[in-house]
């Protein structure tokens, strides 16, 4: 019998595939033995005694730190206190998510530290497009809408160590045992997080990647003219430019700029599109000379 399933980890030459609701230890066949496979594969399964993964089917998407095959989801971790969010850095893996096609959710972690106002930049995270969700690991609030936003899905979360992802693993599903910094701490491992992903099935449906996206926080290797596309409010407002291939820097007749100025745009974002424009040239004028 040949039944459809997907990869969630190897260990010992196997690779484990989920058939069905159970986890089956197959041998990769051929090629795919030698690192023709990834975790979040979705893959034909020869069931028999010995069980042999046969085929493996296209990608929908293929994220290289961690690899992980297939992820739709990445939600990205800050804590509002303890450490406070580094919107750059926020904004980095939104350009990241994107360059990967991968639908990105923010969630703002320790909820219960919070006094007074909310940052301002939340509500322009939100006023732009993105889902943003406020949660509490340790009072549980918000967790049952992190929850619904994974079910289904391949997710991987992202963001600082000791934002709080360990925390809202568990507390989204208890059983899954992590200990605070597990997560972030997989990184480290270097080139052997290859071996290590994992990725831990919820009970509601879905699957979450037990190690940090986005590793690697270079910029994506985009051209410079497709960074506008991570910044909704910049493309929306680029389109009045008086060029076609404005860049948003110092080009008469700029929309992007004139809606900085009025208040349109938020300075920060557009701070920071500036920032990652000038390193992603930078690196194009490296790879020339
Ligand atoms: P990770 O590195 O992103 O996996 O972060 P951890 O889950 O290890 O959390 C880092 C620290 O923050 C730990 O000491 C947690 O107990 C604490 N923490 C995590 N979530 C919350 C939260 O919602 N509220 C509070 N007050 N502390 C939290
Ligand atoms: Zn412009």
């Amino acid at each position: 019998m040949v039944a459809e399933g997907l990869v969630t980890r190897f260990h010992g030459g196997f690779c484990y595939v989920m058939v069905n609701g159970v986890v089956k230890a197959c041998l990769p066949r051929g090629r795919l033995a030698a690192g023709g496979l990834l975790v979040g594969d979705r893959v034909k399964v020869r069931v028999a005694r010995e069980c042999v993964v046969e085929e493996v089917l296209p990608r929908r998407t293929e994220l290289l730190r961690p690899p992980v095959a297939n992820v739709e989801l990445a939600v990205l971790v800050f804590s509002l206190r303890d450490p406070e969010p580094n919107f750059k850095l926020l904004d980095r893996l939104l350009v990241a998510s994107r360059a990967a096609a991968i639908e990105a959710v923010i969630c703002f972690n320790k909820l219960d530290l919070m006094e007074g106002a909310f940052p301002e930049e939340l509500n322009v995270y939100h006023a732009v497009g993105y889902q943003v969700l406020l949660t509490s690991a340790l009072t549980g609030e918000g967790v049952a809408g992190l929850r619904a936003v994974l079910t289904g899905k391949i997710s991987v979360f992202a963001g600082p160590s000791g934002s709080g992802k360990s925390s809202l693993l568990n507390a989204i599903e208890p059983s899954l045992h992590l200990k605070t910094g597990e997560i972030s701490r997989k990184t480290r491992r270097g080139r052997h997080t290859t071996r290590l992903v994992e990725l831990l099935p919820l009970p509601g449906g879905g699957f979450v990647a037990d190690t940090p996206g986005f590793a690697q926080l270079d910029l994506p290797d985009i051209p410079a003219a497709r960074l506008a596309s991570s910044f909704p409010e910049i493309a929306a407002a680029g389109v009045e430019c008086r060029f076609n291939d404005c860049l948003h820097l110092r080009e008469p007749d700029c929309a992007v700029q004139r809606a900085v100025a009025e208040g349109v745009v938020a300075p920060f974002r557009y701070r920071h599109y500036v920032n990652f424009l000038q390193e992603i040239r930078d690196r194009e004028r490296r790879s020339w000379s």
